[in-house]
């Protein structure tokens, strides 16, 4: 159990009024999570500040060497008022995961939970309350040693940041379109491919910038050595039906993890469907995708829950996928997931806890 010292703000600011938009990652709320490490020290100074900027010296670490990990989830505000968050427990073991590939000291999986769950309390006034709008949560750690030489950090800190966010799709779920990128790689087996970390990101932007540039709104990576495996989308996993059955690239090392990925497998395996966790070629599903077995393909991620795939392109050539309509199965899930979050669908696996 951490004891966490909370300092409230005197200058609470204006919260976004009904109907705002919200859009995605531009609005704070008043308060947010610090805890610091040091050798010899361990975490400590656990507290709830003011949102605040901070002040670090230009030869901090994280700004030359990249040692960094994030996280991402939401919070949600039932009918009811009740706040709830969907497997927290599963975001802080993955942030472990990404720690220890990164060298940074790990951080007690309830510890995390408990500094979540307090913050979101602080600001629970700041979860909007319309359709599809919630509270994005973004826990991340930084190595703040000033020190130009490449070692591991001794010291770091961890925070908790809060942003109200708008519905994912303003007029339900709307497929878009993928660019299968066969130049750039965003991670090789044995790399950090399986850590949520800025590195990953900064190598995935010029692929971004071109797909954008051709309309397209994401990446579709494929492996690093062959460029020939699928691996996933953006900030999203991929999930295939072809025929019937649900493919998914197998995690290899190389592909983040993703916690909705899982509970889509999860749900998918409940409902009856074949799931398989494997190898799948670009040449494999374009074949798919040819010869009409290739029925649904969509995304998975915190962000959209899940997002429908109605286009794909792969060197010059472009497929339409199921009309470039949602996929039966797509909606499905999306009603389900998004049903559990939001406290409208009863919970049988322990995914939601109330804060
Ligand atoms: C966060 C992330 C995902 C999705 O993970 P969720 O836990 O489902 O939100 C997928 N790919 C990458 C690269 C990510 O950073």
């Amino acid at each position: 159990m951490l004891n966490i010292r909370v300092e409230k703000t005197q200058n609470p600011k204006k919260k976004p009024a009904k109907g705002d938009k919200l859009g995605f990652g531009h609005i704070f709320t008043d308060h947010m999570f610090m805890m610091n490490y040091d050798e010899g020290q361990g975490w400590h100074d656990a507290r709830i500040v003011p949102f605040q900027n901070i002040t670090l010296s230009p030869a901090a670490m994280v700004f030359h060497y990249g040692q960094t990990m994030f996280e991402g989830l939401k919070a949600y505000k039932g009918d009811n008022g009740e706040v709830y968050l969907f497997r927290p427990d599963m975001n802080a073991k993955r942030a472990n995961n990404s720690n220890k590939r990164l060298c940074i000291p790990s951080i007690p999986e309830e510890d995390f939970v408990q500094a979540v769950k307090a913050v979101v309390d602080i600001d629970r006034d700041w979860i909007p309350d319309e359709p599809g709008t919630s509270l994005y949560i973004r826990p991340f750690v930084i190595s703040t040693d000033d020190h130009l030489g490449v070692a591991p950090s001794k010291s770091y800190l961890f925070m908790v940041i809060l942003s109200p966010s708008g519905a994912y799709y303003e007029s339900g779920l709307a497929p878009v379109g993928i660019w299968i990128e066969d130049d750039y790689v965003r991670a090789v087996r044995g790399g950090i491919g399986f850590a949520k970390t800025g590195g990953n990101y900064a190598a995935s932007l010029a692929a971004q910038v071109k797909a954008h540039d051709d309309g397209y709104s994401q990446v579709l990576w494929l492996d690093g050595v062959e460029r020939k495996y699928i691996e996933e989308v953006g900030a999203m996993n991929i999930v295939f039906k072809i025929s019937g059955k649900i493919v998914t690239p197998m995690l290899n090392g190389s592909i983040l993890p993703g916690i909705t990925r899982d509970s889509v497998l999860t749900l998918c395996r409940d409902w009856g469907y074949e799931v398989e966790e494997r190898k799948i070629s670009v040449d494999e599903l374009i074949e798919a995708a040819h010869n009409g077995t290739l029925e649904e393909v969509f995304g998975t991620g915190t962000a959209a829950v899940v997002s429908p795939v109605g286009k794909l392109r792969y060197k010059n050539e472009v497929f339409e996928i199921g009309g470039g309509k949602i996929g039966e199965l797509t909606q499905k899930l999306y009603d389900e997931l998004t049903g559990i979050q939001w406290g409208k669908r009863p919970d049988t696996r322990g995914w939601r806890q109330t804060v």
